[in-house]
């Protein structure tokens, strides 16, 4: 089975828990025969600015002018300037003027954080675990997907069940839970990013799960593919399993962005 993806979640060192040279990115994704490679990096954040979490606001611009003189100068795979902001409530203005200083091909949405609880953090992990019921956590989580669905800042929603990352499953049945999430994403017209990174991590297991994705493809969600590579190695990473899953789901198609434009190419 041959195909030719794209890889849009692709971090830099430059937001302080990556390494490689964007170079190395591109080498490795032109030896796996990538037809796009998208750089994701994290975006700045409004509040608890971290070095070792995102880049800070004065390296936005050296972020996107990197990114656009690698375009310039590859074609095989072609090169795409994308951004992973972090969603929390109450920052959206701010956000919409932090993005629209340029002219990415695609912005990702990511809920990283619920409240003041960096559930995602694996440095502060299991810190705030024990103290919350499970089933409300994921209610919580589930809703800051809905509201960054509708917030309309995003093409992309990252990792859509990154709420599991630490092995961490609700205890109670969610299936109308994840229903009415997906019923929102697929209104609001927003695609899904299939992300492989959750198979390296305790809940072994690609984000989101079939389930989801099920979801997805019944409401008719577009979908695009993204591993998460915090060093070059990890770029396109398990690939081959995300295109079973999705075969298996019955997707024939995924999304590819250029100037937040979205096109549907086979799979
Ligand atoms: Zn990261
Ligand atoms: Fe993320
Ligand atoms: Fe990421």
């Amino acid at each position: 089975m041959k195909t030719v993806l794209m890889d849009y979640h692709v971090h830099t060192a430059l937001c302080g828990h990556a390494v490689g040279q964007l170079e190395d990115y591109i080498q490795a994704a032109a030896r796996m025969g990538l037809r796009e490679l998208g750089f994701n990096d994290h975006a700045p954040m409004f509040k608890a600015r971290d070095p070792e979490l995102t880049m800070a606001p004065e390296q936005l611009p050296e972020y996107v002018e990197r990114v656009r003189a690698l375009q310039e100068k590859h074609s095989q795979p072609r090169i795409k300037l994308g951004i992973e902001a972090d969603f929390v409530p109450g920052h959206e203005e701010q956000l919409r003027r932090l993005l629209g200083q340029y002219q990415f091909d695609y912005v990702y949405g990511s809920v990283h954080i619920i409240g003041d609880w960096r559930f995602d953090d694996s440095r502060l992990y299991p810190e705030g675990y024990e103290e919350r019921d499970r089933d409300e956590a994921y209610h919580e989580y589930f809703s800051l997907i809905r509201l960054s669905a509708r917030s309309g800042l995003f093409d992309v929603l990252g990792h859509l069940d990154l709420i599991k990352k630490f092995d961490y499953w609700p205890r109670g049945e969610i299936g109308h839970l994840l229903e009415e999430t997906v019923q929102a994403i697929a209104a609001a017209d927003v695609c899904v990013e299939v992300n492989t990174s959750g198979l390296r991590r305790p809940c072994a297991e690609i984000y989101p799960g079939k389930k989801i994705l099920q979801l997805c493809h019944r409401y008719g969600v577009p979908i695009t593919l993204g591993s998460d590579a915090h060093s070059p190695k990890e770029v396109g990473m398990d690939f081959d399993k995300a295109v079973k899953l999705l075969r298996d789901v019955g997707y024939t198609q995924v999304a590819t962005f250029s100037g937040r434009v979205r096109e549907l190419v086979d799979l």
